[in-house]
């Protein structure tokens, strides 16, 4: 039987990440979309791929305590310095700028990093033989 909770279970094909460790392991995952909300910053959406096809949604609070970087009061979305980012919900690139959106972007490009090493390591898998293959889920 699958627990009754979790961190988050995918709509489609119904899987259950157990925690957050878990659902940042998992290799069949890709991070595609932030949808922001500029009233509570933390309220903003996160949206993954499953390899089933389904998409999910995380708010940023699931993630929040990944930044560790300093909070930053002034917001300069709008202004000449804000590349507008934060209103395409496909651009996840990362923001240098000074501002309170920032620290979004910083969590989506460590989700991003993560996904690329996990890339990485497969392919190092790859080049080495199945024998350097760490846990197989
Ligand atoms: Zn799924």
């Amino acid at each position: 039987m699958m627990p009754a909770r979790g961190f988050k279970i995918c709509p489609n094909c119904r899987f259950a990440w157990r925690d957050r460790d878990h659902f940042l392991r998992d290799e069949s995952l890709t991070i595609i979309g932030y949808q922001a909300n500029f009233k509570d910053l933390r309220a903003g959406i996160l949206m993954f791929n499953h390899s089933c096809r389904g998409t999910l949604a995380l708010p940023v609070t699931c993630f929040e305590d990944l930044y560790i970087g300093p909070v930053i009061q002034q917001r300069l979305t709008g202004t000449e310095a804000c590349p507008g980012y934060c209103f395409r919900k496909s651009r996840l690139n990362p923001c240098p700028n000074e501002c309170e959106c920032a620290f979004v972007r910083h969590i989506i490009t460590l989700l991003k990093n993560k996904q690329t090493h996990k890339q990485a390591d497969e392919k190092d898998a790859r080049l080495h033989g199945p024998d350097n293959r760490g846990v197989v889920y």
